[in-house]
């Protein structure tokens, strides 16, 4: 097998939504697609995966940096003894030349890569991604039903009363598609503002631990202690990037005001990272949530790295919930054994979802369509056609 073509397209997200800091209906992302010299039914088979959500697309650094240095390393040098593509061999070849440390963009545009070669070397053994990884870095076992939740409650325009009715027939949407646990934004307003926010949502949501919020890591220091001392009380399933995500000192803080679970990790791309947010951060392996998306950290070899990690300080795999609602995270979080994911039922289309499936008791039953399934997602048609044409 050979890559012969790789290229790279960047997709608008549809989304008019903001969180506390971002407005997303600017947001891009960078679909990638490798070619390979492989036939079916007289068509190459193409491998394509996607740099999350959250970080724009990379265009400018895979058609300068990264998609250059694939195709001109020698094609021997990208696959494993069988002949199939290597992801790990694909990422020391496309990191050749840069420095360690401030992991800042390129971590997306390699993630998207890596996981297109993932993607590939799964429908070139005809399986799905989740099998692959199961096989590759476990003893063959994945999980076939896979614990989400919904995550949305962005803050809308419009009046008070117009706002919370909205908040809550979209919560209402959720729980009647099968979810039973969704996330809310939070500090993008005053927090009476906010604390209204959340006693809306839980005329929707009855118990307080099928509830979580995210502040985005917009809160400064003072900020952030009044919102965890306003909502320790309230009994929330996780309070989520409270404070800037590399403030680790800070994060230590917070968990020192209560018991009461947080959630982190969106925003750290690399192994180095995360080691340092295990030992630093004050989290506590028995209840907090670690967060890391391979789409946006270098690809599924990194975040393998990462749960290595965490695991050598006492963690249990089961505390990662990847972000970014899609189906390469569904991947992770089934052939890794993970927690679960997050979903994004309403907002970020075409690249949120996982295609046909159903929701059952806040669970998904994981596709078996072989590699990443991104073909059975419709939405997503135009996309592929165009870089494949
Ligand atoms: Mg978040």
């Amino acid at each position: 097998m050979r890559i012969i073509d790789a290229r790279e397209l960047t997709v608008p997200l549809e989304a008019r939504v903001a969180n506390s800091l971002v407005d997303f209906s600017k947001m891009t992302v960078s679909m990638v697609a490798v070619v390979s010299d492989i036939k079916r039914r007289g068509r190459p088979i193409v491998g394509y995966g996607f740099n999350s959500i959250g970080r724009y697309a990379q265009g400018g650094l895979l058609r300068e940096r990264f998609l250059p240095r694939l195709l001109t390393t020698d094609p021997e040098a990208l696959v494993d003894d069988a002949g199939l593509p290597d992801p790990t061999c694909v990422v020391a070849s496309l990191m050749r030349n840069e420095k360690p440390g401030g992991h800042g963009e390129r971590s997306a545009a390699v993630a998207a890569v890596e996981l297109a070669v993932w993607d590939l070397l799964a429908k070139l053994e005809e399986k799905p991604l989740y099998q692959v990884l199961a096989e590759r870095f476990g003893d063959g076992k994945a999980d076939h039903t896979v614990s989400v939740y919904a995550a949305g409650g962005y803050y809308a325009s419009g009046g008070a009363a117009e706002r919370r009715e909205s908040l809550q027939r979209e919560l209402r949407g959720y729980l009647d598609l099968g979810y039973r646990t969704v996330k809310i934004k939070i500090g993008g307003e005053p927090l009476d503002d906010d604390l209204r926010r959340v006693e809306a949502a839980l005329e929707v949501v009855p118990d307080p631990r099928r509830l979580a919020v995210d502040a985005n890591g917009r809160l400064e220091h003072s900020a952030a202690i009044q919102y965890v001392d306003a909502l320790a009380p309230i009994g929330l399933r996780w309070m989520e990037e409270m404070c800037d995500p590399l403030d680790y000192a800070l994060q230590a803080q917070l968990c020192a005001h209560t018991e009461r679970p947080f959630a982190t990790g969106e925003n750290l791309f690399s192994v180095q990272d995360v080691r340092n947010l295990v030992r630093y951060a004050g989290l506590r392996p028995d209840r907090d949530l670690l967060q890391m998306d391979p789409g946006l950290s270098y690809g599924l070899v990194e975040f393998v790295r990462m749960l290595d990690a965490i695991e050598e300080r006492g963690w249990s795999r089961r505390s990662v919930l990847p972000h970014g609602g899609h189906l390469m995270g569904l991947h992770a979080a089934a052939g890794l054994r993970l927690g679960g994911c997050e979903s994004y039922p309403g907002v970020f289309s075409p690249f949120s979802g996982f295609g046909p499936v159903a929701i059952e008791g806040g669970a998904v039953t994981i596709p078996d369509t072989p590699g990443i399934g991104l073909e059975t997602k419709p939405e997503l048609a135009p996309t592929l056609q165009a870089l494949t044409a």
